[in-house]
């Protein structure tokens, strides 16, 4: 009856072998085998197929900000279950795993760093942390960033991997959306420029708020980016949906997002797009306080005849 039981199988798993083939993985995109060093020195890209593998929070460090320029904001405001909610896990429970797992203590870092000596405003979503859920505390940290950005006229860059709204918080992770949109609109407002970068996935309540509403729209290739997942529009519409809807390469094709950039270029195109938005910002106010200039000049230049004129009439009515 062993043979049947549920018991783990005897045969040991060599992690370490001698024989040089430790470490290999099998591309879970083009089923290639692939060793784990080639990997990490290739961004967490497939060097045979290019498939992005997703990112944690310091390996997305490593990748977009210059080295050792990330301070860390607003990281004390930690999740609490104030619902007490329980499915077959309670929410209490579920965070501590998340925390042990991640060792963070939420699916979203904040802060500020510097890209190619530029500092920039800088939020990054974790996927492991319950699936780079928004609760309150990810809404409320990426708020205070966007407001921090707001009061020091910092560019802000936020880096979305998420399944969308954390359903145990219920109304309270909803509430994100419109605080982080507010926020993200009186940041528009004040013409402080937002670039939003769309990892594979990120849906749900991240897809319809702040992910959506950067002035630029960068995403990685192959990324999923949608509102509800495919598998449950197919259930709900009882149709498939066309290959490849909702990756990022059909979104760009009908105009949803700006552009597609490649992992090891987007550190690259992202200084140059922050060099470009920032400049032409700051040229556009020199340009504008020129143009004040220029008037006032203009202005007393009119207006000099004009009291000469005036001068030289009151004298006339004086003799
Ligand atoms: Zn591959």
């Amino acid at each position: 009856m062993r043979l049947f039981s549920r018991d783990k199988p005897k045969i040991k798993v060599q992690t370490t072998k001698k024989d040089g083939f430790s470490g290999w993985i099998k591309c879970s995109e083009c089923q290639e085998l692939i060793h784990g060093n080639e990997l990490a020195q290739n961004d967490n890209c497939c060097p045979k197929c290019d498939y992005h593998y997703r990112l944690s929070i310091h390996e997305r460090l490593d990748n977009l900000a210059d080295r050792n320029t990330f301070e860390e904001l607003f990281g004390d405001i930690c999740p609490r279950d104030t619902l007490k909610f329980a499915d077959t896990e309670s929410y209490g429970e579920r965070l501590n795993k998340a925390r042990e797992k991640t060792q963070r203590n939420e699916a979203a870092i904040v802060g500020t760093c510097q890209v190619n000596g530029r500092r920039v405003a800088l939020g990054i979503m974790d996927f492991k942390f319950m699936g780079g859920s928004m609760g309150s505390v990810v809404g409320e940290r990426l708020t205070l960033l966007i407001e921090y950005a707001l009061h020091t006229k910092l560019p802000l860059i936020i880096v979305s991997a998420s399944g969308g709204a954390r359903m145990q918080e219920s109304i309270f992770s909803l509430m994100q959306m419109a605080k982080t949109s507010g926020a993200l609109a009186k940041l528009h407002e004040a013409k402080i420029p937002y670039i939003s970068i769309l990892t594979n996935p990120t849906s749900g309540g991240v897809t319809a708020s702040f992910a959506s509403l950067g002035d630029i729209i960068i995403a990685e290739p192959g990324a999923l980016i949608c509102f509800a997942g495919p598998r449950v529009i197919e259930q709900t519409i009882s149709q498939k949906l066309p290959e490849g809807a909702q990756k990022a390469e059909f979104l760009l094709q009908h105009g949803m997002i700006d552009c597609i950039v490649k992992r090891r270029e987007l550190k690259k195109k992202l200084a140059a797009m922050l060099n470009y938005v920032c400049d032409n910002e700051k040229s556009a106010a020199e340009d504008s306080q020129q143009q004040r200039a220029t008037s006032n000049r203009k202005r007393e230049l009119t207006l000099q005849p004009m009291a000469m004129r005036l001068a030289f009439s009151s004298g006339l009515k004086k003799t």
